[in-house]
């Protein structure tokens, strides 16, 4: 998975993200609330849903800012 916050790619396993320091538990956590709410917009390299507050695509990581 990919780190919301930094986008750094987080293997499965990682317990924390080389980016940004975050625990990976803690990431997955923010993951599953984002999911409850509806999504603000799509990504437009991937088309998954993209929450507010997202910086980076969970799906492929490409920088939303952009
Ligand atoms: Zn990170
Ligand atoms: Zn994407």
């Amino acid at each position: 998975m990919y780190c919301p916050e930094c986008g750094t790619l987080i293997p499965p396993g990682e317990e924390i993200c080389k980016g940004c320091g975050k625990y990976s538990s803690q990431i997955r956590e923010e993951l599953l609330a984002l999911s409850e709410k509806m999504p603000a917009s799509k990504c437009k390299k991937c088309g998954a849903d993209v929450y507010t507050g997202q910086h980076y695509c969970v799906t492929c990581g490409v920088d939303l800012k952009a």
